[in-house]
């Protein structure tokens, strides 16, 4: 059984009820938490020992994606502790920025994670589970991720624009989890390193997914309505991203 659970899913800021991004993903007896978004530490935590992770994975360091990686930091290194050196797979940069904000360039960081620095056509496997790489539109080095498991497919596009590698990775997804920050159809003011809830459904349908969940709606955004954008693009289920729905990827396993 794999399983899918919404840590958070604000795009942008955390708000009062839903932290940035960030999602557990559990899967024969392994766990990954793939991004770690301002406030999802805590809820991680509410589900498993943060401890006994399998790996972090994060699409790209902007703060919403990433700050509570120290949260992880905390805890392993003079907290409760757990499995260390943990693996951090993450776009190019990514030790020496946490490393420098740490105060930590020979120290504990790097006791405590793994780094392994990934970019597009990077293939890592952990165990059973292979992790794809490529390439996103966005203005740091950002990475839409496929996660293929022995009983399903998660595609994550992590923060993109349109003209991403998101529709070749997603071919053949079972569940895309994608962001859809952006209400209403594009035009020449839309900002280009986000999607639209209607280019989400297009992508998913193109790519024939068997599931697709929006996210990172920009706060203040309405959810029926990114819902009823995505509908008119694709017609398979459709789910919202909020912190604990929990989505099953595959049965078996
Ligand atoms: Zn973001
Ligand atoms: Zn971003």
């Amino acid at each position: 059984m794999t399983t899918l659970t919404v840590l958070g899913s604000s795009g942008g800021t955390p708000t009062r009820t839903n932290p940035a991004s960030g999602y557990l993903l559990e899967t024969a007896g392994m766990s990954f938490w793939i991004d770690a978004g301002t406030g999802t530490f805590m809820e991680l935590a509410r589900h498993i020992d943060p401890g006994t992770l399998d790996g972090v994975v994060l699409s790209h360091l902007h703060i919403d994606h990433c700050a509570d990686l120290f949260g992880l930091y905390g805890y392993l290194a003079f907290g409760p502790s757990g499995e260390i050196p943990m693996p951090v797979l993450a776009p190019p940069g990514a030790e020496t920025q946490f490393a420098t904000f740490a105060r930590s360039t020979e120290g504990h960081l790097h006791a405590v994670f793994d780094f392994t620095e990934v970019d597009a056509g990077s293939t890592v496997k952990i165990e059973d589970v292979a992790i794809r790489f490529g390439e996103a539109v966005h203005p740091v080095p950002a990475l839409v991720t496929r996660f293929e498991m022995p009983d399903g497919i998660l595609v994550y596009s992590g923060d993109t624009g349109p003209g991403s590698d998101l529709p070749q990775l997603a071919e053949s997804g079972g569940t895309l989890l994608c962001e859809a920050t952006i209400a209403g159809e594009r035009d020449e003011r839309s900002y280009p390193y986000h999607l639209t809830a209607f280019e989400a459904g297009r992508i998913a349908a193109d790519a024939g997914v068997r599931t697709l969940v929006v996210t990172h709606l920009a706060s203040g955004l309405d959810p029926d309505r990114a819902l009823s954008e995505a509908a008119t693009t694709y017609a398979g289920e459709i789910i919202l991203a909020t912190p604990g729905v929990e989505i099953t990827i595959g049965e078996n396993s």
